[in-house]
Parts: C-alpha cells; structure tokens; sequence
C-alpha cells in the first residue's frame, strides 16, 4: 500500500524523524514565515500527533499540510534520510479523505476529470479572455488579471490555438530511430505551444517520429497533490489506456511534474490495483523520459547540427526536475553544447521558485515572498534569459522578472535547442520562439 492509500504507511517515516531541524535551514515557506509548522519538522509532528490518536482532522489542520511547496528541498538534506515528500502527500489524501474537498478543488477537479469540458472552458476562456486581462506587456503575450486572486500576479495569456489544435497525432520523420509518444500536459498545450513545438522540432531533428494523442489530457498532479486520491486514479488509468495505444518506444515530456507523475506517482496510485493498470503504470514508468534525460540519456545527443544562438543565459533547476528526478547536469550539457551560448549559473539555482502549482494561488504573497529570492539571484548574474524545464517555473519567474522589471526572456531549454538547429538551417534566425 502506498501513502496515498493509507496514512498508516508514512508512520515508518515519521518515526525516522529525530526532530534536528536541519530542515529548517533549507525550507524556503519557513524561511519567510518563520513558523514551526511552515518546515518539514512542524508538520511531521502534527502528523505523529495524528497517528497517536491525539489530533483529529480539522479543517485547520488540512490548511498546515497545504503549507508547503513540495520543493522536496527537506528530503534532500535530512540527515535521517526522512521522505518527507510520502509524509506530506499521505497527510493531504488523510485530509481529504476526513474532510473533504473544498467546494472550488470539487469542481475544479471535476473539470480535470472531464478532459472535453475542461478544454470547452479554456478554449472559451481563450477567446474571451482579453474581457477579463489586462495586458501589460507585448512580451511573450504577458497579461495581468486585474481583479481577485493577487493583484501582483502575471499570468501569461492562453493560447489562442492548443498546441493539440496546432499538430497532427504523428509528425513523421525519414527514417525514425524511435517512437515517442509526446505528454502534453496543460500548461503546455494551453498556454506555452511554444514550447511543445520546439519540443517536437528538437525530437524530429534527431530523427525521432512524435506520436501526440489528441485525446490525453491532465496527468492528474493537481488532483493527487491536493489529496483527491479516488479522481487522480481514474485520470491515470485513462491516460495510461490512451498511451498504451501508441506502441511508442517511450513517453517524452517538457514537464518535471507530469514526468514525475507518469514514473512515480501513477505507480504508487495504482499499487493496489488488480485489473492490469499496476503492470501498465510500471510499463511506462520505466519507459517515460523528461527531455533532456530522453536527449542526451537514450538517444545519444550530439551537437553537429547546432547553429550559433548568441545569448547569456541562466538555468533554474524546477524541483521535480531536480530533485524527484535528479537531473540537474544533462539541462546545462545541452545549453553548453549551443554554440554562442553563454551559461552563466546563479546563487542556489535549485531554490523553489514559489510557484508549486495550487500553492501559488492559495498563498500568493507567500509565493511572491519566495519568487523575490529567485528574481534577485537572476539579476545579480546578468544575463539575458532565463531557461527553465517546466513550464509553472517558467510562469512564475516570467511573472517575477516583468514585476522586478526585468528584460529577461524566460524560456525552456529545449526551446535553446531548437533555436539552435533552425540557426544552423537559417543562420539568421537565432531568437528562441
Ligand atoms: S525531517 Fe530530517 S532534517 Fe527535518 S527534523 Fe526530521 S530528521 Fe531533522
Ligand atoms: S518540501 Fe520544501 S516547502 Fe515543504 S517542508 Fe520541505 S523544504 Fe519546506
């Protein structure tokens, strides 16, 4: 049994915990609260409290374990070797399973689980979206939403066109040395087409064919890490299903968190199950690969065909990129293999950037308070891009950098990438789109 299952089964983690507060040191919500229960260390207690019977769950207590960006950053350093990443997503899904959900996640996740319904209200939203944002730079199309949540945030404008929309199910190439089935997930598809597209151009420079189902949708990450365990396994069956049908070689993605998803989580979510979908989710993990992994680990990279692409640039490790899936050197082996392209590293590169998906609209100043480290780190390097491997870190440091006014681009790297094929094809055309 997983954690997601049974609370019961993080009680081995908990144990492991000597209270040393190591945690503390690297804990970027305590760092700006500087409460107990903002580091891994407060809310572990809260949960042994939980297990001994002490505490019941209360809708109180449900907020304190939504007190953390997941960052995996506690993990990391504990010298115990305390998964508090199993600790934090076993006592969301022991909330949920109490408490319930909040009307807003209900119906959120509801449209999550309804992949035509939810792409009905973006595709509504992309049309009348300009009613409702107020842009405040022509830059990558950048809006600002002037009412509600955070009156500081910047959201980028959805795409008039899905990148579903933009391509076919299969871009064929010459002679494919592989098949990879392509993971969208929404962020990419709604709101950074850009992204995929270069994801496919790098892909079918390398003579890989791209298969892109038109019918996936959300991997279900939102869900699970809110603690909806029922609805996040009945989202990973049917995307399971739907990848099956491909007979891809293996599953790519532009996305730590969806990656993370399809090799650990569907895996852990499905462990009980009987009918097959156990087997399928082990299948796949084994066979899912983040860009740069799938670039430089299984197809064997090599830079001949790059084109120069004059830029200084900077890399931010997204947490589920670096730490859930421990790629950190294979980002910067493809931006040093770019001709012209200078790779300048910042302080503590591997920092949360405060974004953790729901976290940043439940606590947005809190957010914003975390992001500021980042977006001071950036400047001090002096550069002129940002790259990135995930598509929310790209959102909230684009929204960091135009709020600090900053000139910064925000891109991810694969995007580097297939700036510097078309540079070598078109030597004029150096810009990352
Ligand atoms: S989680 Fe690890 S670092 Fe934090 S208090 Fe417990 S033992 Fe110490
Ligand atoms: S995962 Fe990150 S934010 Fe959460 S408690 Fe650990 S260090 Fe703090």
């Amino acid at each position: 049994m997983s954690e997601f299952q049974s609370l019961q089964e993080v009680q081995h983690e908990v144990n492991k915990c000597m209270k040393c507060g190591n945690c503390q040191a690297v804990c970027p919500v305590y760092q700006e609260t500087r409460q107990e229960v903002g580091e891994a260390r407060g809310k572990i207690k809260l949960v042994e409290a939980l297990l001994e019977g002490q505490i019941a769950v209360t809708e109180g207590l449900a907020d304190r374990f939504l007190l953390c960006t997941t960052c995996g950053a506690c993990t990391q350093i504990c010298p115990c070797g305390v998964r508090f990443d199993k600790i934090i997503m076993g006592a969301r899904a022991e909330a949920v399973r109490h408490k319930g959900l909040g009307s807003i996640k209900k119906y959120a996740f509801t449209a999550l689980k309804h992949p035509k319904l939810f792409d009905f209200g973006l595709k509504t939203g992309a049309r009348f979206q300009s009613l409702a944002f107020k842009r405040v730079s022509d830059k990558g199309g950048r809006a600002r939403f002037p009412i509600g949540i955070d009156r500081k945030k910047i959201i980028p404008a959805l795409a008039k066109v899905p990148l579903k929309d933009q391509l076919p199910e299969i871009v064929h190439v010459a002679k494919p040395k592989l098949k990879a089935a392509f993971f969208v997930g929404c962020m990419t598809n709604y709101i950074y087409p850009d992204m995929g597209r270069a994801l496919v151009d790098v892909l079918t420079a390398n003579n890989v064919e791209v298969i892109i189902p038109h019918d996936q949708h959300c991997c279900g990450t939102p869900v699970y890490a809110n603690g909806e365990v029922a609805t996040a396994i009945a989202m990973a069956k049917s995307n399971l299903d739907i990848f099956d049908r491909t007979g891809a070689d293996a599953i790519v993605l532009d996305c730590g968190t969806c990656t993370d998803s399809w090799k650990h989580n569907y895996v852990k979510l499905l462990e009980q199950d009987t009918s097959g979908y156990k087997e399928k989710a082990e299948r796949w993990a084994a066979k899912t690969y983040e860009i740069s992994d799938f670039l430089v680990n299984v197809i064997g990279f090599t830079p001949e065909n790059l084109g120069p692409v004059k830029r200084r640039v900077t890399y931010h490790d997204p947490c589920h990129v670096a730490r859930s899936l421990g790629i950190t050197k294979e980002p910067r082996l493809l931006l040093n293999s770019i001709p012209g392209l200078e790779l300048v590293e910042m302080n503590d590169p591997g920092r949360c950037c405060g974004m953790a998906g729901s976290f940043s609209l439940t606590f947005p100043d809190l957010s914003d308070k975390i992001l500021a480290h980042k977006v001071k780190n950036i400047a001090a390097t002096n550069v002129d891009a940002v790259a990135t491997s995930c598509p929310a870190c790209r959102m909230q440091l684009a929204g960091g950098v135009e709020n600090a006014s900053l000139q910064h681009d925000v891109v991810h790297v694969v995007q580097l990438l297939a700036a510097a094929y078309r540079a070598k094809v078109q030597p004029k055309d150096q810009a990352a789109k």
